[in-house]
């Protein structure tokens, strides 16, 4: 499989925010968001086989993995039977971020998946999410919008109005975008969206989803990679 890293930190996002955790970044991704903060991740990397990954991993002695991209599930062949080994040793456990557009049916059930669905603000909106992928959401699942303005508010509140709401789902998280050039200080204005905005709108519509901030955008510079 193709790697860009492999290191340990403390999640950023999701309802493990703050925990740490070992971040196995995977090469490639099939989407182009505009606010992709990722962008280094679309070519190059480097190969690794399962044992290396397995190795890796033991030797940063963390309990929680999460695999992320790039787009991880692009190395489902391998990224597969890598979280079956993982989960049948017994002591991790395993997260994925995924755009939703790969069919997610054959991940473990035991991964807590974090699901983006794409907002028009991305510019991937158009058939981006699978919308299959509803029927493979667990309770332990969470589906992410990362927004960049009302018109991508209102298109996460419809829906989760509509296709969400009813779902036992770990979590609903609306995350503000970043801006494609943050200022190297750690402040709440590299936000393409203010927070203070969002907020409002979620309370006057009673929406059922959780506020997710980047906090590792706000521990380190924006732009940092591998933390
Ligand atoms: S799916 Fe993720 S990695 Fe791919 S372009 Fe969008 S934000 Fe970047």
């Amino acid at each position: 499989m193709r790697l860009i890293e492999l290191y340990k930190s403390v999640q950023g996002e999701s309802t493990f925010t703050g925990v740490p955790c070992i971040f196995v970044r995977f090469a490639g991704c099939n989407l182009r968001c505009a606010w992709c903060d990722s962008t280094y991740t679309f070519h190059g990397g480097q190969p690794f086989t399962e044992d290396e990954v397995v190795a890796q991993i033991k030797a940063l002695h963390c309990p929680l993995i999460e695999f992320t991209g790039g787009e991880p599930m692009l190395h489902a062949r391998e990224l597969l039977p890598l979280m079956h080994r993982l989960l049948a040793d017994g002591r991790y456990t395993l997260m994925m971020e995924t755009s939703g557009e790969r069919p997610l049916g054959e991940v473990p059930t035991a991964v807590h998946k974090i699901v983006d669905v794409k907002c028009p603000g991305a510019g991937e909106a158009a058939g981006s999410f699978r919308m299959s992928n509803l029927d493979c959401l667990t309770p332990r699942d969470e589906v992410k919008f990362v927004l960049r303005d009302r018109r991508d508010y209102d298109f996460a509140r419809d829906f989760i109005r509509e296709h969400l709401a009813h779902r036992p789902l770990a979590a609903i998280l609306l995350s503000p975008a970043f801006l494609q050039s943050p200022s190297p200080l750690r402040i709440a204005d590299n936000m393409e969206l203010d927070a203070r905005d969002l907020v409002g709108w979620m309370l006057e519509d009673n929406l059922p989803a959780r506020l997710s901030l980047q906090i590792h955008k706000f521990i380190w510079e924006p732009q940092k990679k591998g933390v």
